[in-house]
């Protein structure tokens, strides 16, 4: 077993171990593959969060697909968001007449979603989803509810499966609460 102690430590616990995604990612596979047969999507990645998950997901969609990603401003080094987003990288094809399937690492406020749930929808795709590997619903500040939700977590800051403090903790295989006293008076 690899030793990611020098990590871990910065955790107050562990939410998700390698075993639990790797079942739920499977789970999410089998029922994206079933939905989408025939409909040769394009799975559209949020950089950077849903690298991980955006590539252990594809390989358990069992039907022709086309990737693209997208790149917005995150919270920099904050916990907190400010509710502005921004396009970095923007997508390298057009989605006109496309079945368009969105992979995000979490949803917390909900606006980062809705920013670009509105500016894919204005690029006349034929239809646009959402799968997301946690959710925080106890955030919201907008409607939005995904279509695909691996785990619904509790409103804690997490790290871990692609998922950053200040872009450290990404390469974690697991998903674990950052203690409090990592970003506490910064
Ligand atoms: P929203 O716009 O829904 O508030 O935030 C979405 C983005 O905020 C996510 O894509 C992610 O980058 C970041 N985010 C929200 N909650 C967390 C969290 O608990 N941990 C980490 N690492 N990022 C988060």
């Amino acid at each position: 077993m690899a030793d990611f102690s020098a990590m871990e430590k910065d955790l107050s616990s562990i939410l998700f171990n390698e075993k639990q995604i790797e079942t739920r990612v499977r789970e999410l596979g089998e029922l994206i593959s079933r939905d989408y047969s025939g409909k040769n999507p394009v799975v559209i990645g949020i950089l950077k969060g849903s690298l991980i998950f955006m590539s252990d997901l594809i390989r358990r969609l069992t039907i022709p697909l086309n990737i693209d990603y997208v790149a917005v401003s995150s919270y920099g080094r904050s916990t907190d968001s400010s509710g502005v987003v921004r396009i970095v990288k923007d997508l390298d094809e057009p989605i006109e007449g496309r079945h368009v399937l969105v992979v995000e690492d979490i949803v917390d406020t909900g606006l980062t979603l809705r920013y670009l749930l509105d500016n894919l929808q204005s690029r006349g795709p034929l239809s646009v989803a959402v799968c997301v590997l946690l959710d925080k619903p106890s955030r919201r500040k907008v409607d939005i509810k995904p279509d695909y939700c691996g785990f619904e977590i509790p409103d804690e800051f997490v790290v871990g499966y692609g998922l950053d403090y200040a872009e450290n903790y990404r390469n974690m295989p697991f998903i674990g609460i950052l203690d409090r006293s990592v970003y506490e008076g910064k």
